[in-house]
């Protein structure tokens, strides 16, 4: 008799610990993961609560995990500062960010912020004198001047070293850049784009 109320007991404890889980600590286990930190500040809701800034989110690229989330000022101000080619793809996940512009008013208008140095002078200067050559080569062959096996080769040398996606990729963020005296850079979520 006392073993059976015991076994009552047992049970009746484990019935209780089954019906608590769900409520407690499985929704504490998925507050956990929903809740947002930022990748810049690492920040979180609750410490933008205590300080009373604005709490808008967004996930401009596809990382995921405790990198996912950032805040839409510390994304804006990074995406002012990050050198050329971080201003249009994320460097963890090689994902090139959604922009749309929006033209800024004429009181906001600005100088270009080039922030150009040395090293990239020599190769903006070693780019244009190759691709001139380039193209004053096929000028020179089509005059008879030169040999066309020589200007393939050059134009092979060209496209794989000079002509490269790294650098269409820098050109394209320097002409971003520039755009950004008159235009306001805006990058879309990439969430809003899976929900539409
Ligand atoms: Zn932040
Ligand atoms: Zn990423």
């Amino acid at each position: 008799m006392a073993a059976n109320t015991n076994i009552d007991a047992v049970s009746k404890d484990l019935e209780e610990v089954s019906l608590k889980t769900p409520n407690s600590t499985w929704s504490d286990y998925d507050c956990n993961i929903a809740e947002k930190q930022c990748r810049f500040c690492f920040g979180d809701e609750e410490s933008d609560r205590k300080s009373g800034l604005p709490s808008s989110w967004m996930t401009p690229c596809k990382c995921d995990g405790s990198i996912k989330w950032v805040h839409e000022r510390c994304f804006k101000q990074w995406l002012n500062l990050a050198p050329f080619p971080q201003q249009s793809a994320c460097s963890t996940c090689g994902f090139i960010y959604r922009k749309s512009w929006k033209m800024k008013s004429l009181s906001e208008w600005s100088c270009p912020p080039l922030r150009i140095t040395f090293w990239d002078i020599i190769e903006i200067g070693l780019d244009f004198y190759s691709t001139f050559k380039l193209f004053r080569g096929m000028w020179q062959m089509l005059e008879g001047k030169k040999a066309v096996f020589g200007q393939i080769c050059y134009f092979i040398f060209w496209k794989t070293f000079i002509f490269t996606d790294r650098r269409i990729l820098y050109y394209k963020s320097i002409a971003a850049a520039m755009a950004t005296s008159f235009f306001e850079p805006q990058v879309r979520d990439v969430d809003d784009e899976k929900q539409k």
